[in-house]
Order: C-alpha cells, then sequence, then structure tokens
C-alpha cells in the first residue's frame, strides 16, 4: 500500500526521536519514523548516558549547554511514564602533566566565556569530590558540577518517542533500503511494505546513514569506531559519582544509578579487535592506580558499541545542496546523546524554515568539501 506523510525520519535513535518530537512540538506531527529494528536499537541502546559541557568548540559547547538545559527539565517536558534520573554529578578530568593542564586552558576559559561553570580544582579539591581518587596521581583537575548522566538513555529515547506519538507521530518498524527523488526533490522513501511520498527526509540513521545517503548520490564521511565498555557488580555505596575522566591515560569510569560502574580504556596500545583478558587487565591497571577503591569490584561483563565517526569527530547537521527536502543528523562520532535535545530543536527549526537558536551551519556536510573541519580536542 502507497502511504503518505509530510516527513519521514529514518532511524528510530535518540536523535531521530527527538527531531520527531521537536518537529511534532512545533506543530508538524504528520510524521512517519521507521527503524529497522525498532526504538533505541542501534547505538543509543548501549549508550551509558554521559552528558557533559566541557567542550573545546564553541559549538559543542553551546549544544552541550542547551542539552543539560533540557536534561534538568526532561520529566516535564516529556512526561515519561516513570521519572528520567538526570544525575548532575560532574565530570571530573585528571591532569597529571602541566602541559596537559596548560593545552586545557583555552577550553576552560572558552566554557567561562559561554556560562558552563567549569573550575580548575587542586587533587585535594578533588578528593573531596571523589574521596576514593589517588591524588600522587594527578597535579590538577577540572570539574564541572552541572555535567552527569541520565539513566537511561533507552528510557529517554522511548519517552521522546511516547511525547511524539501523544503528538500524533506515527511509529514503524521497517527497513529503508532506498530514499526516492524527482527532479533533484525528495519524493518519498521505498520501505519493506511499499513506498510512503513525502517531500521531507531525515537520515537520522546512524551507522546506516552512510549507505542510505548513497542511494541518493551524497557521499558522507562517516567510519565506524570500535568502544568497549566493561560492567562490575553493583557496589551499595556511591563511591564514583562524577564520571573520572584521564585524557593522558586514557581512561573513564563512573557509578551508575544502580550502583554498576562501567569502565572504558582508551589508550592507543589497545586497537579492535580487542583481547578481552588483555584489555580488562590494563583497563584495571590503569583504574586502580587512579582509583585504588577499584580494587574491590569484579568485571561482571563488556559491551563493545561503535561510534559513527566523522573525520573531526563533529556531527553532520542539515541539508545538502544536491536534494531539496533531504536532511541529516549524522555522524555523532560518540557524543549523540548528550547533544540529542539540541539537535532535536535546532534541525526541527531548519526543517520548518525557523532560524535555530543555535547557527549549525558550521556542521554542514559541505565543511568536508571545502576543506573547513572544526576539530573537536575534547573527544574522548
Ligand atoms: C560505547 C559507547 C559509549 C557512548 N557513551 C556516550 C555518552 O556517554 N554520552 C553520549 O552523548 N553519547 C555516547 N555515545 C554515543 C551515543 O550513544 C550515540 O551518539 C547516539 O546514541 C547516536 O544516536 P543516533 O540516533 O544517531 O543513532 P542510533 O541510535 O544508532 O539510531 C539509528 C537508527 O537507525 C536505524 N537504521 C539505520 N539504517 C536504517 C535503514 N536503512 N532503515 C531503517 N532504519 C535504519 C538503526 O536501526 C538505528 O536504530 C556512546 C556510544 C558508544 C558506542
Amino acid at each position: 500500500m502507497r502511504e503518505h506523510a509530510e516527513i519521514v525520519i529514518v532511524g528510530a535513535g535518540v536523535i531521530g526521536c527527538s527531531i520527531a518530537y521537536f518537529l511534532a512540538k512545533k506543530g508538524y506531527s504528520d510524521i512517519i519514523v521507521i527503524d529497522k529494528g525498532g526504538i533505541s536499537s542501534g547505538i543509543t541502546g548501549i549508550c551509558p548516558g554521559g552528558v557533559r559541557q566541557q567542550w573545546g568548540t564553541e559549538i559543542n559547547c553551546l549544544m552541550s549547554k542547551a542539552a543539560t538545559q533540557f536534561y534538568e527539565r526532561i520529566n516535564e517536558e516529556l512526561e515519561p511514564e516513570h521519572e528520567i534520573m538526570f544525575r548532575q554529578v560532574g565530570y571530573l578530568y585528571l591532569f597529571h602533566s602541566e602541559q596537559a593542564a596548560q593545552y586545557y586552558q583555552p577550553s576552560l576559559h572558552l566554557q567561562n566565556s559561554l556560562g558552563i561553570p567549569t573550575r580548575m580544582i587542586n587533587p585535594e579539591e578533588a578528593r573531596a569530590i571523589v574521596p576514593g581518587v589517588n591524588t600522587d596521581t594527578f597535579l590538577s583537575a577540572s570539574f564541572c558540577p552541572t555535567d552527569g548522566f541520565a539513566d537511561d538513555a533507552y528510557h529517554v529515547t522511548n519517552s521522546f518517542a511516547a511525547a511524539a506519538k501523544r503528538l500524533g507521530v506515527r511509529f514503524i518498524l521497517d527497513e529503508v533500503p532506498q530514499i526516492l527523488v524527482e527532479k533533484d526533490r525528495v519524493a518519498g522513501v521505498q520501505t519493506g511494505r511499499g513506498r510512503i511520498d513525502c517531500k521531507v527526509v531525515v537520515n537520522a540513521a546512524g551507522l546506516g546513514s552512510k549507505e542510505l545517503a548513497a542511494t541518493i548520490g551524497v557521499d558522507i564521511p562517516i567510519e565506524p569506531e570500535v568502544r568497549r565498555i566493561l560492567y562490575t557488580n553493583r557496589i551499595e555505596e556511591r563511591i564514583l559519582e562524577p564520571l573520572l575522566i584521564s585524557f593522558e591515560k586514557g581512561f573513564a569510569a563512573k557509578q551508575l544509578t544502580d550502583g554498576t560502574i562501567y569502565l572504558s580504556y582508551l589508550g592507543s596500545d589497545m586497537k579492535p579487535p580487542y583481547h578481552s583478558f588483555n584489555y580488562q587487565m590494563k583497563a584495571a591497571e590503569v583504574g586502580m592506580e587512579l582509583f585504588p577503591p577499584l580494587a574491590q569490584v569484579e568485571f561482571r561483563t563488556h559491551v563493545d558499541g561503535t561510534y559513527d565517526s566523522t573525520p573531526d569527530h563533529q556531527a553532520i547537521l542539515g541539508g545538502v545542496d544536491e536534494v531539496a527536502g533531504y536532511y541529516q543528523a549524522i555522524g555523532m562520532s560518540g557524543h549523540g546523546f548528550m547533544m540529542a535535545p539540541a539537535i532535536g530543536e535546532t534541525i526541527a527549526d531548519t526543517i520548518i524554515g525557523n532560524t535555530p537558536v543555535i547557527d549549525i551551519t558550521p556542521l554542514h556536510l559541505n565543511r568536508f568539501r571545502q576543506n573547513a573541519l572544526i576539530p573537536e580536542p575534547r573527544v574522548v
């Protein structure tokens, strides 16, 4: 059967569902969201929900600040079935050398100039925030108390979807093998069940976005990048409230609401496909050096997830020159969850023809064609 919608969104991850919600909220609810695996079945499904504003480019600071403000009021905004926990416990970045602390200074000034309350602290102040941290291993740290994490990404995404559905958005479980174009304009999408006519298509297909864009001749520079997360047993005591990160040691860890600690080793000496034992030993070694209480935990499981990374580790947002009615919100490069509310609203405004509150033109696909990349220095 041939169907019709004003707008089709391909991908029901946090990005597609956020865009659908904001479009519907702004009065455009004749939307079909299509996903081949269902809501949150892609990268979003394994995301641990970190939300930080400690970035090194203006656009990421602005987007993450706006998104943080959204997460602060998410329960009033989305009215989820049960409360979404947004825990603003901060992100703590450790600096082990003067050089690393100096290198962070421009990012710190940028964040402060945009109203993000990050501050440099000494090891004793860090210990007051995380009593278990080994103060012999670092010289200084940066701390932003309004950073945090949402528990959990699956629930957040489903809540975006549920709010969008209440406003009239339809969700379909199906694959889109082809976007249909007539006279350089979007005309619809092909699905397993037949054609859907529409004038606007939003590519929010995460790791499937490159292939989807290729069906209309748009070449996207996205590459998969595997990341491993280790999960421990549940610890009743709250021992690691802020997210603890060391860029220099390639380490990140935090305690989730249910008491589980997750940690990740990101050093360049470990490359996927990971050798499980070696990876676990390395993560444990670095983790226990920085945070000795990790000696008490048991590693229970691990998950390998994949980033959809671009050459400058920035998302690709907006339309394209060659096909009218085609928009994309892809290439999240490992930080799509924290940016999702801001991306949802700015893409919705772009489609509707409003001026977005944050100028997303620097993240247009053309930056790769014009060699105008804006590398983000604070990627984890
Ligand atoms: C290990 C790990 C840790 C992370 N930690 C964080 C974090 O702490 N904070 C943070 O902000 N981000 C984090 N991220 C990144 C974050 O999870 C992603 O950026 C975000 O979830 C991407 O959402 P998305 O909607 O773009 O993609 P997805 O969630 O992948 O959604 C895309 C959807 O499109 C569907 N699809 C694809 N092709 C088609 C097609 N042709 N037809 C129909 N459907 C299709 C897929 O089934 C999928 O459901 C992490 C990622 C990983 C891997």
